[in-house]
């Protein structure tokens, strides 16, 4: 079995969640096996060091983002910045308002997180709208911030959050 098919083995689905016509993709069960764990580690490790080998910091987004963030960014030997929702970080922090389907949301980080010219990666769990990471990014231009990509284990094709984020990349290990 590969690394690729052992993290797919990990992924479920529930129908109907959070609402009604949703499926959602669970990556609960990736946590519970260090071994599937340990390939998603071993796959972004991977992408980065082939791809990306001057990173300066992993950008993790809440909440899910800071699952995997901080593992890949042990191993590369870079240090983790969290993007988090409005409200829960101390200190001066800079912020990013996005639409939401209903309603509007924030993300902030710290102001002294980044500082101008890093070079940095995002990560999360899964792109879907692109809406989040769209957000996190105009955060890291605030910062002025170099952004090499976007990292998520989990892409859902049809939403196209891929041409959301143009120019910027986007890595996924799974896509559905
Ligand atoms: P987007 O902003 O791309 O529309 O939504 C992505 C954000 O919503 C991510 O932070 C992700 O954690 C969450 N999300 C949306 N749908 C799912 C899903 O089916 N499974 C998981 N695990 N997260 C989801």
């Amino acid at each position: 079995e590969s690394k690729l098919q052992l993290v797919h083995r990990h992924v479920r689905a529930f129908p109907d969640f959070p609402k009604k016509g949703i499926l959602f993709r669970d990556i609960c069960p990736i946590l519970k096996d260090p071994a599937a764990l340990t390939a998603v580690t071993d796959l972004f490790e991977e992408h980065v060091r082939k791809n990306h080998p001057q990173v300066d910091l992993i950008v993790g987004l809440d909440a899910r983002g800071f699952l995997f963030g901080p593992l890949l960014a042990q191993r590369l030997g870079v240090g983790f910045v969290l993007v988090r929702k409005m409200g829960k970080l101390p200190g001066s922090t800079v912020s990013v308002a996005y639409d939401l389907e209903y309603g509007k949301a924030e993300v902030e980080v710290q102001e002294d997180g980044v500082a101008p010219g890093q070079k940095v990666l995002l990560i999360d769990d899964l792109l879907a709208t692109g809406g989040t990471l769209y957000a996190a990014c105009e955060l890291m231009k605030k910062q002025q911030a170099d952004i090499l990509g976007c990292m998520v284990v989990i892409e859902l094709k049809e939403l196209n959050g891929i041409d959301k984020l143009k120019p910027h990349q986007v890595f996924s290990l799974l896509q559905y």
